[in-house]
């Protein structure tokens, strides 16, 4: 996921709500959506309010001008009549690209409202900072911000050859990129010489920036990188690792779904070792 072309954030409802708004509403990680299943839709403010939606809106900002927020609806409320309640996945290649990016974003939101109701350090309730989107609390001062946590994902390469591991919790015969979050006190690339070496038990060196991916599940920051193998056998931490090996760059395995940045990094990654 990223900032959708012509989308600007906010933080602040405006006074008065286009009815034209979009309304990204969320009953724990399920998005509220009208129309039928091979095209599905966000619902507009008039749609939301006519099937009886409520509940504080949460201003996320506009695309190509028009107003999106966010609503948490209660946990136990039936689906809204005319709507359907539907993880984010299942939308993925149905939604408009900027609406399924919009509604990660609205996720993690709801959540941060949902999550931070109370300060963390003396207990009392919070309320919202007014100028940036965070909770501050009245009672001692202490000021939140919707929590990002960093993960790096690194591709190890050796000449022609790529490294790929199947994590315990894979699909059965699938292969990606080496991936942990970062430590407080780490760099990321302090991050991608640890995770490599317990994980799999290799050096390596040469760490060469590719992309980054907002992953709203729920609150990850991927930030991607390919590593030239330095040294060392393959040895796998038996806790998360199921397997690790090299692959020639024309002979991939099955790989994680295109929405993900790992099959993007592995498959740049390949092509580019290919032409060499
Ligand atoms: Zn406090």
């Amino acid at each position: 996921m990223h900032t959708p072309p012509g989308f600007v954030a906010a933080h602040a409802l405006p006074d008065v709500l286009a009815a034209h708004a979009l309304v990204f509403a969320f009953q724990d990680a399920r998005l509220a959506i009208v129309g039928p299943d091979e095209a599905p839709a966000i619902p507009v403010l008039a749609e939301a309010t006519r099937a009886g939606l409520d509940g504080r809106l949460l201003m996320l900002g506009t695309l190509a001008g028009t107003p999106c927020v966010a609503l948490a609806l209660p946990g136990e409320a039936p689906e809204p009549p005319g709507m359907r309640l539907s993880g984010l996945r299942p939308l993925f290649f149905k939604l408009p690209e900027a609406h399924l990016a919009i509604a990660a974003r609205a996720f993690q939101i709801v959540e941060f409202e949902r999550t931070h109701r109370f300060c963390g350090h003396c207990g009392s309730a919070t309320r919202d900072k007014g100028s940036e989107r965070a909770k501050e609390c009245p009672a001692c001062g202490y000021v939140v911000y919707p929590r990002v946590s960093p993960a790096m994902m690194a591709l190890v390469t050796r000449g022609r050859e790529i490294l790929l591991a199947r994590a315990h919790r894979f699909p059965p015969g699938m292969y990606s990129a080496l991936a942990g979050f970062v430590e407080p006190g780490e760099t990321i690339e302090d991050c991608i010489v640890r995770e490599v070496r317990e994980e799999v038990g290799l050096e390596v060196g040469r760490l060469t920036y590719f992309a980054s991916q907002s992953w709203s599940f729920p609150h990850s920051l991927m930030i991607a990188f390919t590593a030239e193998y330095a040294g060392g056998e393959i040895r796998c931490e038996d806790e998360e690792i199921a397997e690790a090996r090299w692959f020639p760059a024309d002979a991939m395995p099955p790989l994680p779904p295109s929405v993900s940045i790992a099959r993007r990094l592995i498959e740049a990654t390949a092509a580019r070792l290919r032409a060499t």
